[in-house]
Parts: structure tokens; sequence; C-alpha cells
């Protein structure tokens, strides 16, 4: 069963646009055992859709378009698929009713061209929109279907969730299951995962291994290809022993969601820790990150933003002779602001920031230059330097990522 998805609209090519139809359809036809091929975006253009509803019909057996089925003259793909397998158009006695009602009971005059949401190709199924005016349609000729469906998200989702998934359902029973699994990783780049399981990934046949960088993490999607009665899940889980055995040290989590602060809440939480932080580049950010998160707090006590030497000496009680000593950007900096910043706020864990975010040097030392300290109530203070780079917000979202990972770490006493 081999589908692919057209997506159609100038907007989209212009760049206005993002397709996140596609997205949404291809997670959902996996997940009906459907495998799709191909993506493609082609603009409201009669002549071109055509030429793509060719290639389309020479290669998959389920073709599904999006967009284009709304009552103006630049919405065309009802008309090209009709045309494309030699169908009229016809009227969807539902979607008339709806039509209707809808101008009815908001007493307004409906004009000529609204008639042309109601239509649906002749010999096949009119597919309800619980949120919209425009009807989809599901048409089957010479073994290719094809599925037309609205383009705005708000309307196409709950079309397929309510409607479409069941005839599809019906029409292509699954012979086979994806399972999928996302690994998470802090703390490796992308390349490096990437070579250190080149043996894994130069040999995978099922499940396969799909890795995405992201900023400062890189996502591990594990994806096997089963019959409805083979266990999906044992596959995934032993390809990701195989995976721990190699990089299980930059592991932190699974899922397309569940980001590194969320993870590290939940552990603090699980394990009754709270959390302080001094904040110098980070300006907050670190506390932010936690903020975000539901149920910060049972584990964020709070902290300082001290980003002047000023404010390291006055909320902190930070000696000045230290930082005429050894500068701001240094261990000794670092270790104080955390120490200080665990009496002062009885945390369990306190972890501080001082560095330079740039583009400017600050005492000699380069952009990216960071000093993370990071005490706790049992275990010695310690302070370690990074050198993050790109741009000014990317060191400063690196400094509280890696403050975050840290936390993890010491919470699972694996540093
Ligand atoms: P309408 O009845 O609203 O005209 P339509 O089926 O004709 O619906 P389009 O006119 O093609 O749909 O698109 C309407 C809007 O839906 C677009 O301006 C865009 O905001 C959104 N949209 C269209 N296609 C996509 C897509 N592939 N991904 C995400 N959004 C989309």
């Amino acid at each position: 069963m081999k589908a692919e998805i057209i997506a159609v609209g100038t907007e989209l090519l212009l760049g206005q646009v993002v397709n996140t139809n596609a997205t949404f359809l291809s997670e959902e036809l996996a997940d009906l055992g459907i495998e799709v091929y191909f993506h493609t975006v082609v603009g409201d253009n009669f002549q071109r859709l055509t030429e793509i509803l060719d290639l389309a019909d020479s290669r998959s057996d389920l073709v599904v378009l999006c967009g284009g089925l709304g009552p103006t003259d630049d919405d065309l793909t009802k008309d090209a698929v009709a045309a494309h397998i030699q169908h009229p158009l016809i009227q969807d006695k539902d979607g008339m009713k709806k039509l209707h009602s809808f101008f009815e009971f908001s007493r307004r005059q409906m004009t000529e061209n609204n008639l042309k949401q109601a239509l649906i190709i002749d010999g096949g199924t009119g597919i309800p929109n619980p949120t919209g005016l425009a009807v989809g349609s599901l048409v089957t000729k010479n073994d290719t279907s094809y599925l037309l469906m609205p383009g705005p998200p708000g309307e196409l989702k709950p079309m397929f969730v309510q409607y479409v998934r069941p005839l599809l359902q019906k029409l292509f029973p699954a012979k086979e299951q994806l399972v999928s699994r996302v690994l998470r990783f802090y703390g490796i780049g992308e390349s490096q995962l990437v070579t250190d399981l080149k043996e894994l990934i130069d040999n995978q046949t099922n499940p396969t291994l799909a890795p995405y960088a992201k900023p400062n993490e890189v996502t591990l999607r594990l994806t096997a290809n089963v019959s409805l009665d083979e266990n999906g899940e044992a596959l995934l889980s032993a390809m990701e022993k195989q995976i721990m055995e190699k990089v299980g040290d930059y592991f932190y989590g699974y899922g397309d969601e569940n980001t590194l602060e969320e993870t590290t809440v939940k552990l603090l939480a699980a394990h009754g820790k709270t959390v302080a932080a001094a904040e110098s580049l980070t300006a907050g950010l670190f506390q932010s990150m936690i903020g975000n998160v539901s149920g910060a707090s049972n584990v964020l006590i709070g902290g300082f933003v001290t980003y002047s030497p000023t404010m390291k000496r006055e909320l902190l009680g930070i000696p000045q002779e230290l930082l005429d000593e050894h500068g701001v950007v240094s261990e000794a900096c670092a270790k104080a602001m955390a120490e200080s910043t665990l009496k002062l706020t009885d945390a369990d864990l306190a972890v501080s920031f001082t560095g330079v975010a740039g583009p400017d040097e600050l005492e000699g030392q380069p952009a990216g230059t960071v000093w993370i300290g990071l005490a706790g109530k049992d275990r010695e203070t310690t302070a370690a330097v990074y050198h993050f780079n790109r741009d000014r917000q990317y060191i400063r979202c690196s400094a509280a990522m890696k403050g975050l990972d840290l936390i993890r770490r010491a919470v699972l006493n694996k540093n």
C-alpha cells in the first residue's frame, strides 16, 4: 500500500504557510499502516496539478490531496481530479443541506460560488466537514484512490479523525503496523552520535534508525514495521538496548515532546529534591525554563539574577577580593555563587552561571566561555568551564540546558 500526499496551494510554495498538514497526515497514515512515499506541494494551477496527478497515479495506490476545496476560482483540486479520472462533479446531498442551513442561520445571502464546496466527484463518497463547509471525498479509479480534504488544519484534522480514519481502516485493513519510539540525547552532537552508532545504522533493516538534530540535542527515531500479531515493541527494545550500550550516557528521555527541562523537573520531583540558581549571563533563563514545566513549584525554590558584579556582591555576598583576584568569569566565582545560593535558599541543589554571552569578550575571555557551578547539600561543590558557540542567544540557551543536565545527573548521581 503506497500513498503520497499532495498539498495544493500557492501560499505554501511562497513560504507563507508551513505544510503542517503533510506532517499530520503522514503520522496518521503511518499509524494506519499506510506507507507514505512522497510529499509534494503544488500551486493553485490546473496544468501543474494535472501533471502531478499523472505522476501520482503511476506510482501510488492512495493519493491524498489537501487544499483547494474552497469556493473561489483558484480552488481547483476537485476539477483537476475529476478531469484526471474523467468523472463529472455532482452535488453531495448532505453537503448541500449544510450549506443552505449555514446561510439561513447566519441570515446571509449565499453566492453561487459557494455551491462548489458541496460538489464531490461522481462515483465517490462524500466526507462531511465537521468544522467547515467544503466537503471532502474519496473516489477510486483503476486501483488508485484519491482522497480530497480541505486545506485549513482546523477542518482537515477533525475530518480525518472523525470520518477519514474509519473509512481508510475499512477500505485498506492493515496487514502491517509501524511502531516507533523516540530516544532523546543531550550532550552529544548528531555527527558524533551517528559515528558511534555507525555499525547499527549501516546494518539497519527493521527497525530503522533516523537521527534528527535539534538545538543542543539529538533525537533518534526507531521505527519497526511488523505484522499485526508481531510484537513491535520487543523489536524496538532490543535495538534500544544496543544503542544504549554505545551512547546511553547521553540518553535522557523518550518521546517527541519530552524536553530536558521536563525530564529534569520530573526527576527532581520523583527524588523529592529542590533546586535554586544564581544566574549571570543567563539572566533568569534557567529558572524560566524550569518554570515553564507544570509541577515546577514542587522543585524550584527560586534564585538570583546577578548580572552585574555589584549584584553578585550585594545579593550573594561574593567578596570583592574574590572578584578582583579571579574575575567574574572564573571557577572561584561560579563556585562561590552556587554555594551562596545553596545557603541562602536552603535548596538541595544550587547551580550558578557566569560567563561571556558575547558578542564582545569579557575579562580577556572570548564569547561563549561559561563557568557553571554546582553545589549540593550532600556533595562537594564543583565548577566546570564550557565553550559554547554561535550567537548570544544560543550561548545563553546552551548554558541553561547544560545546567539542567548537570542537575539531572546530580540527582541520578551520575557526575
Ligand atoms: P477554504 O474553504 O478555506 O478555501 P481550501 O480547501 O480551499 O479551504 P486552501 O484555500 O487551499 O483550502 O487553504 C486555506 C488555508 O488553509 C491556507 O491559507 C492555509 O492557512 C491553510 N492551509 C492550506 N494548506 C495547508 C497545509 N498543507 N498545511 C497547513 N495549512 C494549510
